[in-house]
């Protein structure tokens, strides 16, 4: 065996550069992985809510986030058939407007920051399997770049690995909710479309998003059944933000595209365990839900805290304090993976969807009281580190 330390982390974007850093900063020596290059983009819209806001602030990121030029978004504007609402981003627990920056703003600001923490980063690392000692997993084998593979030992293994999470499929991690439907979206980068802030349409022939982001774009999504956006591309992007806003399609007309176009072809949100001996799930590998929800990236920092929190405050891993993990996980989640499902469905009038908005604003204010809910004691730690003795022993 490589190595060994006392956490391994697979997945180095949101929820496993988050996880790593904080364990990190908090004295665990920790490896994160990843099979692609750093800095590379991802298929995701990028719009953060407050929550996930609030923890870049308390985490000293957000300032790294407003210098790479994301516009603060101090709106929110709602079209339906038959009304429009725009409301106010009102400051609220130390943050007075929201940010979408693109993921590759977004992702290596973490990941670097999780370098500054101390933690060994190694990209080009796929891994391929998981070793197991007496019943609980211990590690995991890798194969670079190169095609070499190394196995490499850790008391506990964090799969952050996304959607199709390979730690979630190794150690038969079961689904715990499933949802019945899905949206498919297609989205690309426009200039000259002028956004003050977030715009959201939605009616049954269609729902759209105008999300403000860096190096002034604006991030243009349509979403509806996969049939109807099939292979997507501009002609459909166009034609589907038209149905959800005839007035996001017209501005959307005067805009130039300014990158390609790509698409998100369907896969219904669920919930997975997340943990097991000797390995745990954070961010999409555990709780994935339709990106209607505009949720995933909130979702897995918060996530990302209430695991790191689980492993420091429970050194030997417990039963009962991963347990405690996944039931708040669940109670923050179902919600928000319920009310997007019936979203995706695109079987609902102005009331009905306007009810289903206002559920997951109530789940997203109850996930802020979660977060505000924590010490700062953890989330502070950005310089000094206290050894964690004996982590999982
Ligand atoms: C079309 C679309 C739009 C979205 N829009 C929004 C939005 O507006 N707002 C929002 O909050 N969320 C949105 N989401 C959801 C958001 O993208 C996800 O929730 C978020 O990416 C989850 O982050 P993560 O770190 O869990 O996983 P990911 O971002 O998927 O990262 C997983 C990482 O694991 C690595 N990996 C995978 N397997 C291995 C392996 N075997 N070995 C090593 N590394 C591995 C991958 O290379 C990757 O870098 C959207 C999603 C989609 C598809």
């Amino acid at each position: 065996m490589e190595h060994q330390t006392d956490v391994i982390v697979v997945g180095a974007r949101v929820a496993g550069a988050a996880t790593a850093m904080l364990l990190a900063r908090a004295g665990l020596s920790v490896m994160l992985l990843d099979r692609e290059r750093p800095g590379a983009d991802t298929l995701s819209t990028h719009a953060l809510m407050r929550g996930g806001v609030v923890q870049l602030m308390r985490w000293g990121l957000l300032d790294r986030i407003i210098a790479a030029g994301t516009p603060a978004i101090t709106t929110t504007s709602f079209h339906y058939a038959h009304s429009d609402i725009d409301v106010a981003i009102k400051p609220s627990a130390g943050v007075d407007a929201l940010f979408a920056p693109r993921r590759t703003v977004l992702d290596p600001i973490l990941v670097s920051s999780a370098e500054a923490a101390g933690v060994d980063v190694r990209f080009g690392h796929r891994v391929v399997a998981v070793s197991h000692d007496l019943g609980r997993v211990a590690g995991v084998v890798v194969r670079d770049a190169q095609g070499v593979h190394r196995q490499l030992g850790a008391r506990l293994v964090i799969g952050a690995d996304g959607r199709h999470s390979t730690i979630a499929r190794l150690v038969a991690a079961p689904s715990t909710h499933q949802a019945r439907h899905t949206s498919a979206f297609t989205y690309g980068y426009f200039r000259g479309l002028p956004a003050g802030g977030y715009e959201w349409a939605y009616r049954p022939g269609g729902t759209a998003g105008f999300i403000p982001t860096n190096e002034h774009l604006t991030c243009v999504f349509a979403g509806h059944t996969p049939p109807r956006i099939g292979r997507g591309g501009p002609a459909v992007l166009q034609d589907v933000v038209a149905q959800a806003s005839p007035v996001m399609g017209r501005r959307l007309r005067a805009g130039v595209l300014a990158s390609p176009v790509r698409t998100f072809t369907g896969e219904p949100g669920r919930l997975r365990q997340a943990w097991g001996p000797g390995w745990a799930l954070v961010g999409d590998a555990g709780s994935w839900k339709d990106p209607i929800s505009a949720h995933g990236l909130t979702d897995a920092l918060r996530d990302a805290e209430l695991l790191a929190r689980t492993v420091l405050d429970d050194p030997a891993g417990r039963a009962h304090c991963y347990q405690a993990f996944q039931r708040i996980r669940n109670r923050l989640t179902v919600p928000i993976l319920e009310g997007s499902d019936e979203i995706a469905a695109m079987c609902w009038d102005d009331a009905r969807i306007i009810e289903l908005l206002r559920g997951l604003n109530q789940a997203m204010n109850e996930e802020l009281e979660t977060i505000l809910g924590f010490d700062t004691g953890l989330t502070a730690m950005q310089d000094h580190r206290s050894v964690v003795p004996a982590l999982l022993a």
